[in-house]
């Protein structure tokens, strides 16, 4: 009989249930789009999470997908069992099915065992359930579960097990949406029994050996948990499932280990035709096999999701995993970069299901192949430093590798701290790794991170969360949370939903007060897809006058007056307005009109609209590796990150930024669309990095319908003609991380600026050369010339002048206990001057000592000079210098031959080279050949 791929098994799930009314819903991003708690996506229910908590809807009822999961924290050891056994991974998939307050346990039930034994011909006598009783409250037996087990199913009833909270009880969090849940385990038979040889040992459901496995956990979220642990039934039942696709596939596949599917086995076998390796010796090495099956399909998904590598949060566990599977590649042999070839298989094989790999193909292997040569190069460095430090620690009579030399081998040679734990566990060593934090965390505060991952404080969240709770209990906020409409008008009239200070909710504010506003409805902009906040104000509403026209409210003062400078949303259906009140008391309760600063929004969607023609117009002209790796769009600036691999040229920089000018003088329409995401990208539209693959997606078109120029996923506002950007100039070009360039520019308004000073600088630079503002550059240039003459001249002249002083000088020699000595004031204009002339006046003598100062600036300057036969007898101009130098306010160094010093106080020179002659003559006391003995 053909086995089933995994293909069949994933697909032959999805329609299973889309069969059955459920609709098929897109994998979200491995990056959470809006849960600030979560590094990674790592369960189904995580783009759910919203409906679970009430705050969210969608346009089904039933839902069924595959998700993309990730599973590591970057901080604890469990990157250690990946590759040790065949089923830990840190990327996998999660198959499941949903019903938001639909069908119920006998449907979740009954599919289940349909598919499992109808579909997929499992053996009935091989399936165990377990059944959720309660060990800790009052919950009892879930009996309903057990009873459609018996009901709808063909299940030996012997094989229906009950098991506690720890093992059948889900949980959200602490709080929160909750229930029992159901497992549904596969019995592999007495063969694959782990602990054949443990006296007393009996194989069970959620027992110690292999020969049990979970295939499928079907989870009923019934409750509703407070903070004081009670349960409240709730109104709206949802069923949420998970399968694990590797472990479905190796037992419908017949085989031990995950890695022995065809999720994995094309890239061993691609990676064992590199090595060259026998079977067997693929066997021996399986540890570095598995790690690099596992791995290279996490970093290929995690790329192609838009992290890049980095040293913060998500991009550092990419790195780590990176690194990791590099030098899981050394162990094999490879002494060449070799992952990008791993990539290709997985996106060779995943590719078909995830057409995002395929699309950004060229993106990911390049992104991986930098990341790894660039780790190449400094890793047997580190390895070599690692390998000493280990030896010294044996010498020692150590075992732990102390968190500072793990945090250095880090921080200078990029070998992140699960290496380090690898390689020292391989010869016995542990890691410190709390003092690794704490060296990480001390070098974190040194350089005042910025922009790095942070995981926002539950409490906080907490705090929001029962904030929003109370608010739509009290009837003050709409059931579905705040009405946001950011798109259709720049202002409201609503009323005061609540007042926050300092995190707490009060009646009223005054002037002055920072305050956290509610309100039911709202058209201020949430910073996101890089676009910042809206701005503006919130004021008192104008009565109307009655029966009247509507009073004059540009003559009316409001009553109070709030200026909204920030903008934030810290849990889905929960905006704040973030400001200060300018003017009276505004209270809860009262009507109010809420306007966005609509020069500032306009401002704000010339940018994000040139943003878009930007990227369009870098594509066309660099090429299609072209891919949006960052943006920012504020109202003075918009910044855009993309990948290409060299700086811009002179002539590419201007084709750009004439090319989004064209564009804007074709005043393009600009259109918003809403469609499926998948017709989305059957339609070309640029798909960005972290979008959410909701069912249906914004689409901002820019150009003519049957030809648009550039169209996008954007969430952000927009002008609705280009014409309307005015003007487009780039400010700056340059490098921010391998392969990834950014560029800055300015439009409308800040453009205008941005030429008017510009022009007004050229204007005087014009009236000042006596030149028309076109031959500036020439006149300048002309000028530039001539000054450098002169300054040679002026150069000459003054080396002239000074050699005539000196010959006058020379007349001053004095004789010291029978040294010659020269200690003069002249006048040079730099110290190069002094020093030279020091240089003439050894030549001429023969043998002595000069001392020159002069005025240099406001400073003064001194230049002592010995000449060799007096250095021989101990003559140290560094000495003679000090007791000058102290003398005018400085310090001074040199060598025995030629010292130098400065100082600051120029009135004090002619006394200190007042002082020559007796210093000289102390140092030739006691250099003095017997006078050292005496
Ligand atoms: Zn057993
Ligand atoms: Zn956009």
């Amino acid at each position: 009989m053909k086995r089933i791929t995994s293909a069949e098994v994933r697909q032959s799930f999805l329609d299973f249930f889309a069969e059955r009314g459920h609709t098929v819903v897109p994998s979200a991003s491995l990056v959470p789009s809006d849960d600030p708690t979560l590094l990674f996506t790592n369960a189904g229910m995580n783009q759910f999470k919203d409906v679970f908590l009430g705050l969210g809807e969608r346009t089904y009822v039933r839902a069924v997908d595959t998700q993309k999961c990730m599973r590591v924290s970057g901080k604890h050891n469990d990157l250690d069992d990946v590759g040790r056994d065949g089923t830990h991974h840190t990327f996998f998939e999660m198959l499941g099915n949903w019903s938001f307050g639909d069908y119920y346990k006998k449907e979740a039930i009954g599919w289940a065992w349909e598919l499992l034994t109808g579909v997929w011909k499992l053996p009935a006598d091989r399936i165990w359930a377990s059944v959720f009783e309660d060990d800790e409250g009052d919950l009892g037996p879930d009996d309903e579960a057990g009873g459609y087990w018996r009901s709808e199913t063909a299940i030996s009833p012997e094989h229906v097990v009950y098991f506690g909270r720890k093992d059948n009880f889900w949980e959200m969090a602490e709080t929160g949406p909750c229930g029992p849940c159901s497992e549904i385990h596969y019995d592999r038979g007495p063969e694959a029994c782990t602990c054949k040889n443990v006296p007393g040992h009996v194989c069970r459901v959620n027992g110690e050996c292999g020969r049990f496995v979970e295939l499928w956990n079907l989870v009923f979220i019934q409750y509703n948990k407070d903070a004081q642990g009670a349960l409240e039934a709730l109104p709206a039942r949802h069923v949420d499932t998970g399968a694990g696709l590797e472990r479905l596939a190796a037992v419908l596949q017949g085989v031990d280990s995950n890695y022995k599917t065809d999720l994995f086995q094309p890239i061993i076998r691609r990676v064992q035709k590199m090595t060259g390796h026998s079977d067997e010796e693929v066997e021996s090495n399986i540890v570095a096999y598995r790690v690099i099956a596992d791995h290279g399909r996490a970093i290929a998904f995690l790329v192609s999701d838009g992290v890049l590598p980095g040293n913060e949060g998500r991009n550092y566990v990419l790195r780590m995993v990176l690194r990791r599977a590099a030098r899981f590649g050394r162990k094999l042999g490879f002494d060449q970069p070799f992952l990008t070839e791993v990539v290709k298989t997985v996106i060779d094989t995943m590719g078909p299901h995830f057409p995002e790999l395929e699309a950004r193909r060229p993106f990911i292997l390049t992104t991986i192949g930098q990341e790894e040569e660039r780790f190449l190069r400094t890793l047997d460095l580190g390895l070599a430093r690692l390998d000493e430090a280990l030896l010294a620690l044996e010498g020692e009579g150590v075992d732990t590798v102390p968190g500072e030399v793990a945090f250095r081998l880090y921080d200078t040679f990029g070998l992140p701290l699960e290496i380090t734990r690898d390689v020292a566990g391989e010869r016995d060593f542990g890691v410190d790794e709390a003092g690794y934090e704490a060296a990480l965390e001390n070098q974190r505060q040194m350089a005042h991170s910025a922009g790095g991952f942070e995981v926002a404080d539950e409490e906080t969240l907490k705090r929001y969360r029962s904030l929003l709770d109370d608010l739509q209990s009290e009837g003050l906020l709409p059931e579905e949370g705040v009405r946001h409409d950011p798109y259709t008008g720049t202002d409201v009239e609503t009323s005061i939903a609540a007042i926050l200070r300092d995190g707490r909710r009060v009646k009223t504010a005054k002037v002055e007060d920072e305050v956290e506003i509610v309100l039911p409805e709202t058209s201020f902009y949430v910073q996101s897809g890089g676009q910042v906040s809206d701005a503006g104000f919130i004021t008192a509403r104008v009565p109307q006058a009655e029966g009247g026209p509507a009073a004059d409210s540009e003559t009316v003062e409001p009553a109070w007056e709030i200026e909204v400078t920030d903008v934030q949303e810290p849990i889905p259906g929960l905006i704040v307005h973030i400001g200060a009140v300018k003017r009276g008391k505004p209270r809860v309760g009262e009507e109010a009109w809420a306007a966005v600063d609509f020069e500032r929004r306009l401002d704000i969607a010339r940018n994000h609209t040139a943003t878009h023609l930007l990227h369009s117009e870098l594509r066309y002209i660099l090429g299609e590796h072209v891919q949006q790796a960052g943006s920012l769009v504020t109202p003075d600036r918009l910044r855009f990150d993309f990948t290409h691999s060299a700086m811009l040229t002179e002539d590419e920089l201007a084709a750009v930024n004439r090319s989004v000018n064209d564009a804007i003088l074709m005043n393009y329409p600009v259109d918003v669309g809403h469609q499926s995401y998948r017709s989305a990208v059957e339609d070309g539209v640029i798909a960005l990095f972290g979008e959410k693959y909701g069912d249906e997606v914004r689409v901002i078109r820019v150009g003519w319908e049957d030809e648009p120029f550039s169209q996008e996923l954007c969430g952000g506002t927009h002008v609705s003609e280009t014409g309307a950007i005015g003007l487009f100039q780039i400010v700056s070009e340059q490098g921010v991380a391998a392969g990834v360039r950014r560029i800055e520019a300015v439009t409308g308004r800040a453009a205008l600026q941005l030429v008017e000073r510009q022009m007004g600088v050229l204007q005087r630079a014009a009236a000042y050369l006596g030149a028309s503002p076109d031959e500036v550059d020439r006149r300048a240039l002309a000028l530039l010339e001539e000054l450098q003459a002169a300054r040679k001249e002026i150069a000459e002249l003054q080396k002239g002048q000074a050699k005539r002083d000196f010959e006058a000088l020379a007349e001053q020699v004095q004789s010291v206990a029978g040294v010659s000595l020269l200690s003069a004031r002249v006048t040079v204009a730099s110290m190069d001057m002094l020093r030279e002339m020091s240089d003439w006046f050894r030549e001429r003598i023969g043998s002595g000592v000069v001392v020159l100062g002069a005025v240099v600036g406001d400073r003064p300057a001194i230049v002592a000079a010995v000449t060799s036969d007096l250095v021989s007898r101990g003559i140290d101009a560094r000495k003679l210098i000090k007791p000058l130098a102290r003398q005018v306010g400085g310090g001074g160094g040199g060598r025995a031959a030629l010292a130098q010093a400065g100082g600051r106080d120029a009135g004090k020179l002619d006394i200190a080279l007042g002082q020559a002659p007796d210093v000289l003559e102390d140092l030739l006391a006691s250099a003095a050949p017997g006078a050292a003995g005496a």
